[in-house]
């Protein structure tokens, strides 16, 4: 039987109640799970219930059985792998975007969502300094946004042959060594094949170095291969290194490939003036993503995604079932075809809410005051002997280990234990990557709710657990 309308009321308030205790009560978790593999699911029933259940019941459970298995992203001691930040503005929106429940595949099917995102995503280009011209478009992630940039590429390369005939002889591919593992995947299914991907060296800040490039393209061309793409990263996975794109754009105008920027997370710090350098040369670029549901404050899965020629995306991913035609197709923007997928979630109605309540410079002082956090504990690195700090800090992560001169073998083995010790305490999560070969701990600084006292209890944290291990 459907609820009854006033319980769901009831259970409305009841919930944001919940949701509003839980966010400003965060500290009083462990950021980590604490469960052990196959925990929650031994307390689930192995099959459907029969009969419906009280939502009552059902609320209990939740507490009871999932939030032990909940690992806290909105911890203020959420410092692992980049933060998937929400924010009171965009969970509002979601709720609102889930009671009206549209499909956005197509413009007659929510003029709004479609109107809506297309000035959102005109909002988020200018905060970034894109280039004038370049159109936005939502896409669920960095790693779809990649795949269509893959394709479109692939499809340009060939004149738009290889959708009609497949893909005749080998294209290549490259990205910088530390690319994130989103492009493998791409170029893996977008039938580059993995052969075809080149991964080019980087300097000592983890930037790719554009003379190993342009030697890489040319090297392929005298094999009788066709380069097609470069994906450059602005603030890599592991050390949030940036690749130069002026030159990168160079070599790409030159060669006539198609250039993706990934700047996943680190897109967002063009919204602060002083990290504008970052776009140096975006002019060149054909296709840039980056994740509002990293550092800007929206909720998972919300990713922005901006071409130059959005003809060129159309091209690639336009389908016209006679049962999707609408007597307006010429007039508006159907984003069934800017993208992989038909339906799509009214997702501008959280970016349009994030962006009207904090105001730009209210997202400007949150990213600024994380990149202080970030400079601040780097110089404690700096500082201390027993630290070594691992990578440049241009944005908010800070790549560290501990180092009381013995190799790197048994400092990569020593660094391992110290970040699980940090880890089991459940009072921070921080996550680990590896550079040159060298186990390297990882704090991302880039939560909404961390406050500099967090960022202290961190450190306190580290030292004193280092001591604990080199004892
Ligand atoms: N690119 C970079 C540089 C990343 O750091 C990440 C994730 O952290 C991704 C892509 C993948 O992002 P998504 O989860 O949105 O696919």
């Amino acid at each position: 039987m459907d609820m009854d309308k006033e319980l769901f009321r009831k259970f409305g308030y009841k919930f944001i109640d919940w949701v509003t205790d839980y966010l400003s009560g965060l500290d009083n978790f462990p950021v980590r799970s604490q469960v052990k593999p196959g925990e929650i699911r031994s307390q689930l029933p192995p099959e459907p219930p029969g009969q419906g259940e009280s939502m009552e019941k059902i609320f209990q459970d939740f507490k009871d059985t999932i939030i032990p298995g909940i690992t806290h992203w909105q911890h203020p001691s959420w410092f692992a792998y980049f933060p998937a930040n929400n924010s009171p503005p965009s969970i509002l929106a979601e709720l609102l975007t889930a009671g009206i429940g549209a499909q956005c595949m197509i413009w007659q099917t929510s003029p709004a969502a479609a109107e809506l995102e297309e000035v959102v995503l005109e909002w988020l280009r200018q905060m970034l300094g894109l280039p004038e011209g370049m159109t936005g478009v939502i896409q669920d992630t960095a790693s779809t946004a990649t795949l269509v940039a893959l394709l479109t590429a692939r499809e340009k390369a060939t004149d738009f042959n290889a959708n009609q005939k497949g893909l005749k002889s080998p294209l290549v591919v490259y990205a910088s060594e530390e690319t994130h593992s989103s492009v493998e995947k791409g170029v893996k299914i977008a039938g580059f094949g993995r052969e075809n991907l080149r991964y080019i060296p980087t300097d000592d800040s983890f930037a790719m170095i554009p003379s190993k490039l342009d030697e890489a393209v040319e090297k392929d061309k005298k094999k009788g291969l066709q380069p097609a793409c470069v994906v450059a990263t602005l603030g890599t996975t592991s050390s949030t290194a940036v690749d130069p794109l002026a030159p990168i754009g160079e070599i790409c105008r030159r060669h006539g490939l198609w250039l993706h920027v990934d700047a996943a997370y680190a897109g967002t710090a063009a919204v602060l003036p002083e990290k504008r350098w970052i776009l140096e040369g975006a002019e060149n670029v054909d296709s840039f993503v980056f994740n509002p549901h990293k550092w800007m404050l929206t909720n998972f899965d919300c990713s922005a995604y901006f071409v130059k020629d959005p003809g060129a995306l159309i091209r690639t991913f336009e389908i016209h079932p006679e049962y999707l035609k609408t007597g307006l197709d010429s007039q508006v923007k159907n984003y069934r075809d800017w993208g992989i997928q038909l339906g799509r979630r009214f997702r501008a109605l959280k970016l349009w809410f994030v962006i009207r309540s904090y105001g730009v410079e209210g997202l400007q002082k949150i990213v600024r005051e994380h990149i202080r956090f970030a400079q601040m504990f780097k110089e404690w690195v700096e500082k201390h002997e027993a630290f070594e700090l691992m990578a440049p800090v241009d944005f908010s992560l800070v790549c560290f280990r501990l180092n009381d001169g013995r190799n790197d073998e048994v400092l990569n083995d020593l660094n391992k234990r110290l970040l699980e010790s940090l880890n089991q305490t459940g009072k921070v999560f921080l996550t680990h990557t590896t550079l040159r070969g060298k186990y390297v701990i990882r704090i991302a600084i880039a939560s909404r709710t961390t406050q500099e006292r967090h960022v202290r209890e961190a450190w306190d944290l580290i030292t004193s657990k280092a001591a604990e291990i080199l004892k």
